[in-house]
Protein backbone atom coordinates (compact mmCIF):
# COMPACT_ATOMS: atom_id res chain seq x y z
CA UNK A 1 0.00 0.00 0.00
CA UNK A 2 1.50 3.59 -0.99
CA UNK A 3 1.93 5.76 1.62
CA UNK A 4 -1.14 8.26 1.35
CA UNK A 5 -3.37 5.10 0.22
CA UNK A 6 -5.63 3.21 2.65
CA UNK A 7 -8.37 0.72 2.64
CA UNK A 8 -9.44 -2.27 5.00
CA UNK A 9 -7.01 -4.65 5.87
CA UNK A 10 -9.17 -8.15 5.54
CA UNK A 11 -8.39 -9.93 2.58
CA UNK A 12 -11.94 -11.36 2.85
CA UNK A 13 -15.43 -10.59 3.69
CA UNK A 14 -15.57 -12.29 6.95
CA UNK A 15 -12.14 -11.57 8.15
CA UNK A 16 -12.53 -9.01 10.62
CA UNK A 17 -10.45 -5.82 10.05
CA UNK A 18 -7.83 -5.04 12.33
CA UNK A 19 -7.50 -1.28 13.13
CA UNK A 20 -3.86 -1.57 14.15
CA UNK A 21 -3.61 -1.08 10.63
CA UNK A 22 -4.66 2.04 9.91
CA UNK A 23 -2.70 5.55 10.23
CA UNK A 24 -5.67 8.12 11.39
CA UNK A 25 -6.17 9.20 7.56
CA UNK A 26 -6.66 5.31 7.24
CA UNK A 27 -9.29 4.85 10.19
CA UNK A 28 -11.08 8.13 8.50
CA UNK A 29 -11.49 6.05 4.84
CA UNK A 30 -12.66 3.06 6.60
CA UNK A 31 -15.30 4.84 9.27
CA UNK A 32 -16.38 6.15 5.89
CA UNK A 33 -16.83 3.33 4.27
CA UNK A 34 -19.25 1.88 7.40
CA UNK A 35 -21.00 5.39 6.68
CA UNK A 36 -19.78 7.22 9.42
CA UNK A 37 -18.09 10.66 10.07
CA UNK A 38 -14.90 11.40 9.92
CA UNK A 39 -14.38 12.73 14.09
CA UNK A 40 -16.08 8.88 14.91
CA UNK A 41 -12.40 7.77 13.52
CA UNK A 42 -10.47 10.50 15.42
CA UNK A 43 -12.28 9.14 18.92
CA UNK A 44 -11.81 5.57 17.77
CA UNK A 45 -8.32 6.04 17.11
CA UNK A 46 -7.87 7.67 20.55
CA UNK A 47 -9.29 5.08 22.52
CA UNK A 48 -6.84 2.45 20.42
CA UNK A 49 -3.83 4.20 20.33
CA UNK A 50 -3.95 7.00 23.61
CA UNK A 51 -6.54 4.51 25.77
CA UNK A 52 -5.17 1.03 24.62
CA UNK A 53 -8.59 -0.18 24.35
CA UNK A 54 -8.64 -3.73 23.22
CA UNK A 55 -12.55 -3.98 23.06
CA UNK A 56 -15.06 -1.43 21.18
CA UNK A 57 -17.78 -2.40 24.55
CA UNK A 58 -14.90 0.08 26.26
CA UNK A 59 -15.60 2.74 24.04
CA UNK A 60 -18.47 4.35 25.72
CA UNK A 61 -18.78 7.87 23.79
CA UNK A 62 -19.22 5.90 20.99
CA UNK A 63 -22.64 5.09 19.74
CA UNK A 64 -24.03 1.89 20.57
CA UNK A 65 -24.83 1.16 16.69
CA UNK A 66 -21.05 1.71 15.83
CA UNK A 67 -19.83 -0.10 18.31
CA UNK A 68 -22.21 -3.34 18.00
CA UNK A 69 -21.14 -2.48 13.58
CA UNK A 70 -17.12 -2.42 14.81
CA UNK A 71 -17.74 -5.65 16.95
CA UNK A 72 -18.77 -7.41 14.11
CA UNK A 73 -16.57 -6.48 11.47
CA UNK A 74 -13.41 -5.38 13.18
CA UNK A 75 -10.95 -5.79 15.69
CA UNK A 76 -8.05 -4.53 17.49
CA UNK A 77 -5.34 -7.42 17.32
CA UNK A 78 -1.94 -6.56 18.83
CA UNK A 79 1.06 -9.07 19.09
CA UNK A 80 0.92 -12.59 20.78
CA UNK A 81 4.16 -12.92 23.73
CA UNK A 82 6.33 -15.44 23.35
CA UNK A 83 8.47 -14.68 26.15
CA UNK A 84 9.64 -11.21 28.19
CA UNK A 85 12.72 -10.88 29.97
CA UNK A 86 14.48 -7.73 31.92
CA UNK A 87 17.72 -6.68 32.63
CA UNK A 88 19.28 -5.88 35.37
CA UNK A 89 19.61 -1.98 34.39
CA UNK A 90 15.76 -2.38 33.68
CA UNK A 91 15.94 -3.01 30.09
CA UNK A 92 13.26 -5.12 28.62
CA UNK A 93 12.72 -7.52 25.85
CA UNK A 94 9.82 -8.50 24.29
CA UNK A 95 10.03 -11.49 21.85
CA UNK A 96 6.67 -11.55 19.71
CA UNK A 97 5.13 -14.23 17.83
CA UNK A 98 4.03 -12.71 14.26
CA UNK A 99 2.62 -16.17 12.57
CA UNK A 100 4.22 -18.95 10.53
CA UNK A 101 6.93 -19.83 13.08
CA UNK A 102 8.26 -16.39 12.83
CA UNK A 103 8.99 -13.87 15.81
CA UNK A 104 10.45 -10.37 16.43
CA UNK A 105 11.69 -8.77 19.29
CA UNK A 106 11.03 -5.13 20.80
CA UNK A 107 13.18 -3.79 23.08
CA UNK A 108 12.53 -1.00 25.86
CA UNK A 109 15.45 1.16 27.36
CA UNK A 110 14.79 3.37 30.09
CA UNK A 111 16.38 6.24 30.95
CA UNK A 112 17.01 9.36 33.75
CA UNK A 113 15.06 11.47 30.91
CA UNK A 114 13.83 9.64 28.44
CA UNK A 115 11.90 5.77 27.74
CA UNK A 116 12.78 4.25 24.53
CA UNK A 117 11.53 1.86 22.77
CA UNK A 118 13.27 -0.11 19.61
CA UNK A 119 10.92 -1.32 16.76
CA UNK A 120 11.61 -3.88 14.81
CA UNK A 121 10.17 -3.55 10.65
CA UNK A 122 10.68 -7.06 9.59
CA UNK A 123 11.15 -10.59 10.58
CA UNK A 124 14.81 -10.94 9.68
CA UNK A 125 16.63 -8.79 7.34
CA UNK A 126 17.87 -9.20 3.84
CA UNK A 127 20.75 -6.81 3.86
CA UNK A 128 23.07 -8.94 5.59
CA UNK A 129 25.18 -7.19 7.49
CA UNK A 130 27.72 -9.06 9.31
CA UNK A 131 28.26 -8.08 12.26
CA UNK A 132 24.61 -8.36 13.04
CA UNK A 133 22.60 -11.53 14.62
CA UNK A 134 19.66 -10.31 12.42
CA UNK A 135 22.07 -10.31 9.64
CA UNK A 136 22.37 -13.57 9.91
CA UNK A 137 19.25 -15.37 10.25
CA UNK A 138 18.29 -14.33 6.77
CA UNK A 139 14.68 -13.09 5.93
CA UNK A 140 10.86 -13.63 6.05
CA UNK A 141 9.02 -11.36 5.35
CA UNK A 142 7.63 -7.30 6.04
CA UNK A 143 5.61 -7.08 8.97
CA UNK A 144 2.42 -5.09 8.99
CA UNK A 145 1.76 -1.58 9.75
CA UNK A 146 -0.33 -3.25 12.49
CA UNK A 147 2.76 -5.21 13.57
CA UNK A 148 4.61 -2.38 13.53
CA UNK A 149 2.67 0.02 15.60
CA UNK A 150 1.35 -3.43 18.06
CA UNK A 151 4.99 -3.02 19.57
CA UNK A 152 4.23 0.19 20.53
CA UNK A 153 0.76 -0.08 21.39
CA UNK A 154 1.79 -2.66 23.73
CA UNK A 155 5.17 -1.60 25.17
CA UNK A 156 3.34 1.58 26.37
CA UNK A 157 -0.11 0.36 27.83
CA UNK A 158 1.82 -2.38 29.57
CA UNK A 159 4.53 0.05 31.13
CA UNK A 160 1.88 2.50 32.27
CA UNK A 161 0.23 -0.71 34.31
CA UNK A 162 3.01 -1.91 35.26
CA UNK A 163 4.61 1.53 36.45
CA UNK A 164 1.13 2.49 37.65
CA UNK A 165 0.60 5.80 35.54
CA UNK A 166 -1.33 6.99 33.24
CA UNK A 167 1.50 9.44 32.08
CA UNK A 168 3.39 8.74 28.80
CA UNK A 169 6.11 6.19 28.78
CA UNK A 170 8.12 5.81 25.77
CA UNK A 171 9.02 9.15 24.84
CA UNK A 172 11.90 8.01 21.55
CA UNK A 173 10.92 5.66 19.19
CA UNK A 174 13.82 3.86 17.37
CA UNK A 175 12.85 1.85 14.66
CA UNK A 176 16.50 -0.30 15.03
CA UNK A 177 15.09 -3.64 15.80
CA UNK A 178 14.97 -6.53 13.39
CA UNK A 179 14.47 -5.82 9.46
CA UNK A 180 15.52 -2.58 7.52
CA UNK A 181 12.91 -0.03 7.97
CA UNK A 182 13.24 1.58 4.09
CA UNK A 183 12.61 -1.51 2.46
CA UNK A 184 9.55 -1.82 4.01
CA UNK A 185 8.55 1.38 3.69
CA UNK A 186 4.77 1.35 2.63
CA UNK A 187 3.80 -0.47 5.66
CA UNK A 188 6.93 1.89 7.89
CA UNK A 189 5.29 5.27 6.99
CA UNK A 190 1.70 4.79 8.42
CA UNK A 191 3.54 3.35 11.50
CA UNK A 192 5.51 6.47 11.76
CA UNK A 193 2.40 9.01 10.83
CA UNK A 194 0.89 7.08 13.75
CA UNK A 195 3.68 7.60 16.48
CA UNK A 196 3.87 11.34 16.03
CA UNK A 197 0.09 12.00 15.45
CA UNK A 198 -0.96 14.40 18.24
CA UNK A 199 -4.08 11.88 18.53
CA UNK A 200 -2.19 8.71 18.44
CA UNK A 201 1.46 9.01 20.33
CA UNK A 202 1.59 12.62 19.64
CA UNK A 203 5.70 11.99 19.61
CA UNK A 204 7.48 14.71 18.50
CA UNK A 205 9.47 14.23 15.08
CA UNK A 206 12.85 14.57 16.77
CA UNK A 207 12.13 11.99 19.28
CA UNK A 208 11.57 9.43 16.39
CA UNK A 209 14.41 7.97 14.34
CA UNK A 210 14.56 5.69 11.14
CA UNK A 211 18.07 3.70 10.98
CA UNK A 212 19.22 2.86 7.76
CA UNK A 213 21.70 0.83 6.52
CA UNK A 214 21.38 3.30 3.25
CA UNK A 215 18.24 2.58 1.02
CA UNK A 216 19.64 5.94 -0.70
CA UNK A 217 15.84 6.02 -2.85
CA UNK A 218 13.53 5.67 0.26
CA UNK A 219 15.92 7.93 2.29
CA UNK A 220 14.90 10.64 -0.22
CA UNK A 221 10.86 9.68 -0.06
CA UNK A 222 11.34 9.44 3.65
CA UNK A 223 12.06 13.22 3.62
CA UNK A 224 9.22 14.05 1.64
CA UNK A 225 6.68 11.78 3.13
CA UNK A 226 7.57 11.92 6.79
CA UNK A 227 10.38 13.54 7.87
CA UNK A 228 11.57 12.33 11.00
CA UNK A 229 15.01 11.96 12.84
CA UNK A 230 17.39 9.69 10.32
CA UNK A 231 20.63 7.38 11.74
CA UNK A 232 22.66 5.74 9.26
CA UNK A 233 24.51 2.85 9.43
CA UNK A 234 27.88 3.29 8.03
CA UNK A 235 30.00 1.21 9.99
CA UNK A 236 33.31 1.60 7.92
CA UNK A 237 34.98 4.89 6.25
CA UNK A 238 35.85 3.72 2.35
CA UNK A 239 33.78 1.58 -0.25
CA UNK A 240 35.84 -1.41 -0.02
CA UNK A 241 35.13 -2.35 3.77
CA UNK A 242 31.72 -1.29 3.40
CA UNK A 243 31.17 -3.22 0.45
CA UNK A 244 32.38 -6.24 3.00
CA UNK A 245 30.32 -5.56 6.03
CA UNK A 246 27.41 -4.20 4.80
CA UNK A 247 26.45 -5.32 1.61
CA UNK A 248 24.19 -2.71 0.46
CA UNK A 249 26.47 -0.87 -0.32
CA UNK A 250 27.71 -2.38 -3.63
CA UNK A 251 24.27 -1.09 -4.88
CA UNK A 252 24.43 2.57 -2.84
CA UNK A 253 28.38 3.60 -2.58
CA UNK A 254 29.05 6.07 -0.31
CA UNK A 255 29.24 8.75 -2.67
CA UNK A 256 25.39 8.15 -3.04
CA UNK A 257 24.86 7.78 0.56
CA UNK A 258 26.83 10.95 1.36
CA UNK A 259 24.90 13.12 -1.29
CA UNK A 260 21.41 11.38 0.31
CA UNK A 261 22.44 12.53 3.38
CA UNK A 262 22.94 16.04 2.61
CA UNK A 263 19.55 16.30 0.73
CA UNK A 264 17.64 14.69 3.71
CA UNK A 265 19.03 17.18 5.80
CA UNK A 266 16.52 19.91 4.40
CA UNK A 267 13.67 17.97 5.79
CA UNK A 268 15.22 16.42 8.93
CA UNK A 269 13.75 18.07 12.10
CA UNK A 270 17.55 18.07 13.48
CA UNK A 271 20.26 19.76 12.02
CA UNK A 272 22.34 16.68 11.92
CA UNK A 273 22.40 12.87 10.74
CA UNK A 274 23.37 10.14 13.05
CA UNK A 275 26.38 7.80 11.63
CA UNK A 276 26.27 4.38 13.51
CA UNK A 277 29.71 2.96 13.94
CA UNK A 278 30.43 -0.38 15.30
CA UNK A 279 33.66 -1.07 16.76
CA UNK A 280 35.24 -4.12 15.38
CA UNK A 281 38.53 -5.49 16.17
CA UNK A 282 41.04 -5.22 13.77
CA UNK A 283 38.50 -4.19 10.87
CA UNK A 284 37.26 -0.80 11.13
CA UNK A 285 38.92 0.65 14.42
CA UNK A 286 42.46 1.80 12.93
CA UNK A 287 43.75 5.50 13.09
CA UNK A 288 43.69 5.24 9.09
CA UNK A 289 39.57 4.53 9.41
CA UNK A 290 39.51 7.53 11.60
CA UNK A 291 41.22 10.02 9.47
CA UNK A 292 39.30 8.23 6.04
CA UNK A 293 35.98 8.70 8.24
CA UNK A 294 36.86 12.64 8.98
CA UNK A 295 37.73 13.02 5.41
CA UNK A 296 34.08 11.47 3.84
CA UNK A 297 32.56 14.01 6.57
CA UNK A 298 34.62 16.65 5.58
CA UNK A 299 34.01 16.16 1.77
CA UNK A 300 30.64 16.16 2.19
CA UNK A 301 29.92 18.52 4.99
CA UNK A 302 30.87 22.07 3.52
CA UNK A 303 32.63 22.55 6.53
CA UNK A 304 30.13 22.98 8.76
CA UNK A 305 28.95 20.42 11.76
CA UNK A 306 26.43 17.80 9.69
CA UNK A 307 26.52 14.81 11.73
CA UNK A 308 27.14 13.12 14.88
CA UNK A 309 29.28 9.92 14.88
CA UNK A 310 27.98 7.11 17.25
CA UNK A 311 30.37 4.22 18.23
CA UNK A 312 28.64 1.15 19.04
CA UNK A 313 30.87 -1.44 20.80
CA UNK A 314 29.91 -4.54 19.13
CA UNK A 315 28.18 -7.04 20.75
CA UNK A 316 29.96 -10.62 19.89
CA UNK A 317 28.58 -13.48 18.32
CA UNK A 318 29.45 -16.76 17.22
CA UNK A 319 28.69 -16.75 13.68
CA UNK A 320 30.09 -13.38 13.04
CA UNK A 321 33.67 -14.75 13.11
CA UNK A 322 34.65 -10.88 14.14
CA UNK A 323 35.60 -9.63 17.81
CA UNK A 324 34.50 -6.22 19.74
CA UNK A 325 37.29 -3.53 19.81
CA UNK A 326 38.99 -2.51 22.70
CA UNK A 327 38.57 0.08 24.80
CA UNK A 328 41.47 1.62 23.99
CA UNK A 329 41.32 1.60 20.47
CA UNK A 330 37.37 2.94 20.95
CA UNK A 331 38.66 5.72 22.82
CA UNK A 332 41.63 6.43 20.65
CA UNK A 333 39.40 6.55 17.85
CA UNK A 334 36.93 8.58 19.17
CA UNK A 335 39.35 11.51 20.52
CA UNK A 336 40.90 11.10 16.71
CA UNK A 337 37.09 12.25 15.39
CA UNK A 338 36.50 14.73 17.99
CA UNK A 339 39.87 16.37 17.58
CA UNK A 340 38.83 16.64 14.16
CA UNK A 341 35.88 18.86 15.67
CA UNK A 342 33.53 15.93 14.44
CA UNK A 343 30.39 15.27 17.61
CA UNK A 344 31.28 11.72 18.86
CA UNK A 345 29.58 9.52 21.10
CA UNK A 346 30.19 6.11 22.31
CA UNK A 347 27.23 4.21 23.10
CA UNK A 348 26.64 2.58 26.28
CA UNK A 349 25.80 -0.85 26.05
CA UNK A 350 22.15 -1.98 27.50
CA UNK A 351 20.99 -4.97 27.94
CA UNK A 352 23.67 -6.98 27.34
CA UNK A 353 22.74 -10.24 29.75
CA UNK A 354 19.32 -10.95 27.82
CA UNK A 355 20.88 -10.15 24.60
CA UNK A 356 19.17 -7.10 23.93
CA UNK A 357 21.98 -5.03 23.03
CA UNK A 358 22.58 -3.13 19.29
CA UNK A 359 23.24 -6.32 16.64
CA UNK A 360 21.85 -8.83 19.07
CA UNK A 361 18.30 -9.19 18.39
CA UNK A 362 17.37 -12.07 16.81
CA UNK A 363 13.98 -13.45 17.33
CA UNK A 364 13.13 -16.60 15.16
CA UNK A 365 13.07 -16.15 10.99
CA UNK A 366 12.04 -18.44 8.86
CA UNK A 367 15.00 -17.72 6.27
CA UNK A 368 13.79 -18.00 2.71
CA UNK A 369 16.61 -16.14 1.97
CA UNK A 370 19.63 -19.32 2.70
CA UNK A 371 21.62 -16.02 4.08
CA UNK A 372 23.50 -18.54 6.93
CA UNK A 373 24.77 -20.50 4.27
CA UNK A 374 25.65 -17.17 1.88
CA UNK A 375 27.53 -15.85 4.89
CA UNK A 376 28.68 -18.44 5.86
CA UNK A 377 31.01 -18.75 2.54
CA UNK A 378 31.66 -15.17 2.50
CA UNK A 379 33.27 -15.73 5.88
CA UNK A 380 35.26 -17.89 4.52
CA UNK A 381 36.46 -15.71 1.35
CA UNK A 382 37.15 -12.63 3.91
CA UNK A 383 39.48 -14.80 6.33
CA UNK A 384 41.32 -15.98 2.90
CA UNK A 385 41.49 -13.04 1.77
CA UNK A 386 42.77 -11.43 5.37
CA UNK A 387 46.01 -13.83 4.83
S1 LIG B 1 22.31 -4.01 10.75
FE1 LIG B 1 20.18 -3.54 10.15
S2 LIG B 1 20.27 -3.59 7.89
FE2 LIG B 1 22.11 -4.68 8.59
S3 LIG B 1 21.46 -6.85 8.69
FE3 LIG B 1 21.12 -5.96 10.74
S4 LIG B 1 18.98 -5.35 10.72
FE4 LIG B 1 19.59 -5.61 8.59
Amino acid sequence: MAPGQHFPMSTTSTSPTNLLNFDLPGLVAYCQSLGEKPFRATQLFRWIHQRGATEFAQMTDLAKSLREKLTTQACIEGLKILTQQESRDGTIKWLFDVGDGNAVEAVFIPEDDRGTLCVSSQAGCAVGCRFCSTGHQGFSRNLTTGEIIAQLWFAEHFLRRHLGTSERVITNVVMMGMGEPLQNYAALVPALKTMLDDHGYGLSRRRVTVSTSGVVPMMERLGQDCPVALAVSLHAPNDALRNDLVPLNKKYPLAELMAACQSYLAFAPRDFITFEYCMLDGVNDQPEHAQQLIDLVRSHGQGKAWCKLNLIPFNPFAQSGLQRSGNAAVQRFAQLLVDAGIVTTVRKTRGDDIDAACGQLAGDVKDRTRAAERMAKQRTISIYRAR
